[in-house]
């Protein structure tokens, strides 16, 4: 017999409004026996039977500074067994433009004109950084909650579009937390380290891989206490806070990044993931 199929909606996102800078939780309502194909943002989407038994899961999100309006998420839903065929779960997704402070900021001017000799490091360090967000587990490695890297005060500096000494502009993509230097930092969720070292912008480093194209970074570390290639748990020490890099003082810059995307890590740490993995 050919159990119902629930009322609940098909395909759902968590936040339900979506912006710029928000990370997703994609479900989707469909049997364990189904296979799921999904694309959005021009990145695929991964999906995984959630923990609880009940429904599918992808977790994704929107850069914050990717484009607002309308975009497309395709998804296909292969039936397995006896019945086959594809449901097209696809819907359009608008995004909404968030609304991000901007500020100014005073740091040495090496890190707003770097000579030749660090615009040469900087190059060889985007090369590496690319490299090392190429590659993430087919599969999630987290499970769970993520949970805030430091004790610590968060500031709610996500977004915000910064000038550096009056000149350079960017956008933040992290939260800073106001640690005292030496304040333990722990690994937000389980994963794989795939960055651990010493970087001109960053300081002191440490990427980690949550799987399917989800990483947390941590920047300015005064102290790396982990190394490459390495398997962390959730709360793991990962090192210890300072004020290595491009920085105005002590503080943890703790980033989340989703394929190409920076989104924002209050949000992630708001989402309820008990259930899911
Ligand atoms: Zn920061």
């Amino acid at each position: 017999m050919l159990a119902a199929r629930p009322q609940t909606p098909a395909v759902t996102l968590t936040p339900e409004v979506v912006e710029a800078g928000s990370p997703e939780l994609i479900r989707v309502n469909a049997p364990e026996t189904t296979t799921l194909e999904g694309q959005w943002l021009g990145q695929k989407l991964a999906f995984f039977w959630s923990h609880d038994r009940k429904a599918w899961y992808a977790l994704a999100g929107v850069d914050v500074e990717g484009a607002v309006g309308a975009s497309s998420l395709r998804i296909m839903e292969t039936l397995n067994g006896a019945s086959g065929g594809t449901i097209d779960l696809s819907r359009s997704i608008e995004i909404h433009e968030a609304h991000y402070p901007t500020g100014t900021l005073t740091v040495a001017p090496k890190f707003v004109a770097p000579n030749p000799k660090e615009l040469a490091r900087i190059k060889k360090e985007m090369a590496l950084k690319e490299k090392v967000f190429a590659h993430s587990a087919p599969q999630p490695l987290w499970s769970g909650d993520f949970r805030a890297p430091v004790h610590a005060e968060p500031t709610d500096s996500f977004g915000t579009r910064r000038t550096f000494n009056g000149q350079l502009a960017s956008v933040h993509k992290g939260m800073d937390f106001r640690a005292p230097p030496g304040t333990l930092v722990r690994a937000g969720n389980s994963g794989m380290v795939v960055l651990a070292r010493r970087l001109y912008y960053e300081g002191n480093c440490v990427v980690i891989d949550h799987g399917s194209g989800l990483f947390t970074l941590s920047m300015h570390l005064s102290r790396i206490g982990v190394h490459e290639g390495q398997r962390v748990r959730v709360g793991q020490r990962i090192g210890l806070s300072g004020a290595t890099g491009r920085v105005t003082g002590p503080h943890l810059h703790w980033a989340v990044r989703w394929q190409n995307a920076y989104l924002d890590p209050a949000k992630l740490l708001q989402m309820d993931l008990s259930a899911v993995r």
